[in-house]
């Protein structure tokens, strides 16, 4: 057999299949172009989800006649000339293969200028130059890809739904939006205005345009500088989730990546602060130098390898942690009315203490409407898009699940914790007490009694509050097991009954072959048979009761992970056992054991949301009361 080069037209259409997988990949090609060719305004006109016509206008640099022509060809491209620049790459594109690939797919024609001499237009099919004429001096480019797909028809038929196509692009559109606030895009989908944004360069502008304005109003302000990193952008609180991770933006030096790392780095972040399951709606734009990031791991550039990734992660699980625990949760005693409300119940929210929004206002720029009213077409687009998801409202009917604690445990646990606190700071050093005695985040609140046997109202000057008592206590135990986990882990507890494990094959299998990982977290396995070890001793910090399935979930993580990750076991046994062994709804309090439960539960890190993540604190400010009885207006 010969060998032989491809034609050009047939590697074309090959490469063609990797890059362009449906009409949002046109899309994001033709788009990441104009951003890349320092376009400020940028229009998408859409038919049929793309299928039909997909027009691309930016008044960016355009192209001269020759290099309009060279563009088409493979491997063309103006943003990379040697490997150096492929190790420093700041532009979206740089694989010079987009325009080559879309063109041999389908019908298309390029109109360009610099603006400073006429234009030039191209007619292409499947890649074939057909016509070239002079045009408008227009600065600036307008692409038409047109009859995607018509020469390539096993790939037109994988095409989904006109709705999962368009589903898929404004995905996209929305993703390119918030990865460049200063840009303004405009989207048409057949005639009918479907998005757009100001380009004012404000991402929460953006933000509240692509997932509306109660959310931008929930979101906190993030800005944090390493070394190697800046980040910057904007996380919701902690009572505004999604079921899905889709919600999570990850910006890279202006690329929106998809990354289960970062997103990880994110969760870890909130860390008890999500209820479990959902998900937290974030925007980061992380800038670094870009010899840390290698961007030509994946054809569409989706997927990317930092060279510092435990860095990076690490910079955005802190950056998240330190700015929930900056803000501060104690609410402002005024809140600015609301313009003209309908009825005084209307302007009346009813919130959980931390969703108090701090006195940031929403100005939006002049001549710049508030977005979600700005057109209709944004807000039919945002119900779309946000069709599958609900807010998660923690306030709302949450079941309380029984619990089993007898009140005098209760009152041996607070003493328990006295101690324990008390020892604890005898050993401690000064430095220590400063970082882990931070001042408590919620003022002294005095019990004026009960209501239903589950709630505590109390009160100071800054008006009234409700306390759910059991998510107060599982709050205050759960970070008295950590506190009491979190010791160090060297020393060992003997058994008198040393505890037999047997195992699978494959477990045993890994078991002998990370031995000195598990002995490393302080667990001797010992044979006792083929597949059955005992182990005689363990480390002191498990919880009485726990040994097994803590050991169990060593080794289960070791088989996972190829690690043991203590503090992840020891975070799961607290949250277990502070579950297990709060007080019950319905269970009378008197008011030295509420008074007392209240100022353990201000003397918590985080006094405001159970390990689970609903609110434990729910507030009246003085000024809502004085507003509820009109005795202010
Ligand atoms: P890449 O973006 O990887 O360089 P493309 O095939 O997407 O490759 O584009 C090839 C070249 O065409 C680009 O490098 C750029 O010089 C030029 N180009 C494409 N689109 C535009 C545009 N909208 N405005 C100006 N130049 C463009
Ligand atoms: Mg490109």
């Amino acid at each position: 057999m010969r060998i032989m080069q491809m034609p050009d037209a047939l590697a074309n259409k090959i490469a063609a299949g990797e890059v362009v997988e449906r009409p949002a990949s046109v899309v994001k090609e033709l788009v990441e172009n104009s951003i890349d060719a320092n376009s400020t305004w940028v229009k998408i006109d859409i038919k049929e989800a793309g299928l039909q016509e997909i027009k691309v206008t930016d008044n960016g640099d355009g192209m001269l006649e020759e290099d309009c022509e060279t563009a088409f060809l493979r491997h063309a491209t103006s943003k990379i000339k040697n490997e150096t620049d492929l190790f420093h790459v700041r532009t979206l594109g740089f694989r010079g293969e987009a325009l080559a690939s879309i063109a041999s797919v389908s019908k298309l024609t390029v109109q360009t200028s610099t603006g400073e001499h006429a234009g030039t237009s191209l007619s292409l099919e499947g890649g074939k130059l057909i016509q070239k004429q002079k045009s408008a001096a227009r600065k600036g480019t307008e692409i038409t890809v047109s009859e995607l797909f018509y020469n390539t028809p096993a790939r037109l038929k994988y095409m989904k739904t006109i709705h999962t196509e368009l589903g898929h692009i404004t995905d996209l559109l929305n993703r390119l939006a918030l990865s460049h606030p200063e840009v303004r895009f405009e989207v048409t989908h057949n005639g009918k205005g479907i998005f757009k944004t100001a380009g004012t360069g404000d991402l929460l502008q953006v933000i509240s345009q692509v997932y509306g304005m109660n959310v931008a109003k929930q979101m906190l302000p993030v800005n944090h500088e390493t070394l190697d990193f800046s980040i910057t952008g904007y996380i919701a609180k902690p009572e505004v989730t999604r079921a899905s991770r889709n919600y999570m933006s990850t910006i890279i030096n202006g690329r929106y990546i998809k990354s289960i790392a970062l997103n990880k780095a994110i969760t870890q972040g909130y860390h008890t602060l999500l209820p479990i399951g959902r998900s937290p709606i974030v925007v980061l734009a992380i800038q670094m130098d870009p010899i840390l990031v290698d961007v030509n791991v994946h054809p569409t550039k989706l997927e990317v390898r930092f060279s510092k990734d435990k860095e990076l992660f690490q910079a955005i699980e802190q950056t998240i942690k330190d700015t929930f625990r900056a803000e501060t949760l104690i609410p402002e005693i005024e809140r600015k009315p609301t313009p003209k409300p309908k009825s005084y119940q209307n302007s009346f929210d009813f919130t959980p203490l931390n969703a108090e929004p701090s006195n940031k206002q929403w100005n939006y720029p002049a001549g710049v409407r508030e977005p979600g009213v700005a057109n209709k077409s944004a807000a039919d687009l945002n119900k779309d898009l946000l069709k599958q998801e609900n807010v998660y409202e923690t306030t709302g009917d949450e079941e309380i699940e029984p619990y089993s604690v007898q009140r005098t445990e209760m009152q041996q646990m607070h003493e328990q914790t006295d101690t324990d606190e008390r020892t604890n700071t005898n050993e401690q050093t000064a430095e220590q007490v400063k970082t882990e005695q931070a001042a408590p985040r919620v003022p002294i609140m005095y019990p004026i009694g009960q209501l239903q046997g589950t709630y505590i109202l109390a009160q100071n000057e800054n008006g009234l509050y409700m306390i759910d008592q059991h998510a107060a206590q599982e709050r205050v135990k759960y970070e008295f097991f950590k506190r009491k986990l979190g010791q160090p882990m060297n020393d060992l507890q003997q058994l008198f009954i040393p505890l037999t494990f047997e195992f699978s094959k494959e477990e045993a299998i890994w078991v002998e072959a990370y031995k000195e990982t598990l002995q490393a977290a302080g667990l001797f396995f010992e044979a006792f048979g083929q597949q059955t070890y005992v182990v005689r001793s363990h480390p002191s910090w498990f919880p009485a009761g726990q040994e097994e399935a803590i050991i169990r979930e060593m080794v289960e993580q070791v088989m996972k992970d190829e690690k043991i990750d203590v503090e992840k076991i020891r975070e799961e046994a607290a949250i277990l056992m502070s579950c297990k062994r709060s007080i019950k709804a319905n269970h009378y309090l008197n008011h030295d054991e509420m008074t007392q439960l209240l100022e353990h539960l201000r003397q918590t890190t985080d006094p405001f949301t159970c390990p689970h993540g609903r609110p434990i604190i729910v507030h009246f400010s003085t000024y809502e009361l004085e507003k509820m009885f009109k005795r202010v207006m």
